[in-house]
């Protein structure tokens, strides 16, 4: 499994930062991203076998309300992630039903939580497969491709990453990020040196600025906001100004707190913004196949391995990742 560089805000600072959360009542398993061999099966499983390499995307949910069966599952009022926090109150009754977290030998999942990996992608690429699954989600609901340009704020982070490596994948012409580590926005630029410009925001000029001088004053079909917790809102706003006529604006970051937004701009120029969270076992699928074609290139992620009982240790060292290149992954 993964440790996500968040975990450690999300133990300590949840309830302060996002009220709207619920952590599982303690004791509990942490840990996100499982990845692993099947042990056994339930007598209903059916076209999963014992044996077989898979990621569990930890987004549970209770299948029987008008949402869930309308296939919706990220609507449900149980929506919670395994191991890690939930989105309502509801979310304790699913910690009960499925109480192991990443940070065990063994676990409990249900057979709709299972991508099946292909031999292209790694347990190490897999236990990366929930933040990458973020970013894959929020270009399908910008409706991302070939006739797309994209604008990522935050583009060398943990989730920023991902957003370039399958706006790649999914044939996006042009990627504009930005971010403040020259050395890092170096790192992306080199994954596609003719599709990817970075900027730094330590620079002149501003994002919408810069972007709308390399898209003919217009700006680009998609803007994807990926900045981490304690961002200010001038960034997001900022990057939301060089949004086209038309786009889509899809937050997948951390900014916080109420934002002001120009809404009769945003009317008048026919945008859409929205929030986005997680992804589906399908979207997670279709991520398999495009590592299983080689569409997608998974190679630029440094793992570091640490073992279960160096977990509080690796949860210290998370402070000095090298950007969202750094996968931090535990195996038992
Ligand atoms: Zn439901």
């Amino acid at each position: 499994m993964r440790i996500v560089p968040n975990l450690g805000n999300v133990l300590n600072h949840l309830k302060e930062w996002f009220p709207h959360l619920h952590l599982p009542e303690l004791p509990a398993i942490f840990g996100l991203d499982a990845t692993g061999l099947v042990a056994a099966k339930g007598a209903q499983v059916h076209g999963i076998d014992v044996g077989q390499r898979v990621y569990v995307n930890p987004a549970r949910y209770c299948g029987g309300c008008r949402y869930c069966r309308a296939g919706d599952t990220t609507a449900c009022e149980y929506y919670s992630f395994n191991g890690y926090f939930g989105f309502g109150p509801k979310s304790q009754r699913m910690f009960e039903d499925y109480p192991y977290g990443g940070m065990c030998e063994y676990m409990t999942a249900p057979q709709y939580s299972l991508v099946t990996l292909p031999d292209a992608v790694s347990h190490e690429a897999a236990a990366r497969w929930g933040y990458l699954g973020t970013a894959y989600r929020a270009l399908r609901r910008a409706h991302a491709g070939p006739h797309s340009t994209v604008l990522v704020n935050g583009i060398s982070g943990t989730l920023g990453i991902g957003v370039a490596l399958f706006g790649l994948a999914l044939g996006v012409r042009k990627i504009y990020g930005t971010g403040r580590n020259h050395q890092l926005l170096a790192k992306v630029k080199a994954m596609a040196p003719d599709r990817i410009e970075t900027h730094s925001l330590d620079e002149e000029p501003s994002i919408g600025e810069w972007v709308r001088a390399r898209t003919g004053g217009e700006g680009t079909n998609i803007v994807i906001d990926a900045l981490g917790p304690g961002a200010p809102h001038d960034t997001m706003l900022d990057a939301l100004s060089g949004l086209r006529r038309g786009g889509y604006h899809v937050n997948i970051g951390a900014v916080a707190g109420h934002v002001p937004v120009h809404l009769h701009e945003i009317m008048d120029n026919n945008k859409t913004m929205v929030g986005s969270v997680w992804f589906t076992t399908a979207d997670g699928q279709e991520m398999a196949d495009l590592a299983e074609t080689g569409t997608v290139n998974l190679s630029v992620f440094e793992h570091e391995v640490f073992k279960l009982e160096e977990v509080n240790r690796a949860l210290s060292v998370l402070k000095n990742r090298n950007g969202g290149f750094s996968n931090y992954i535990i195996i038992p």
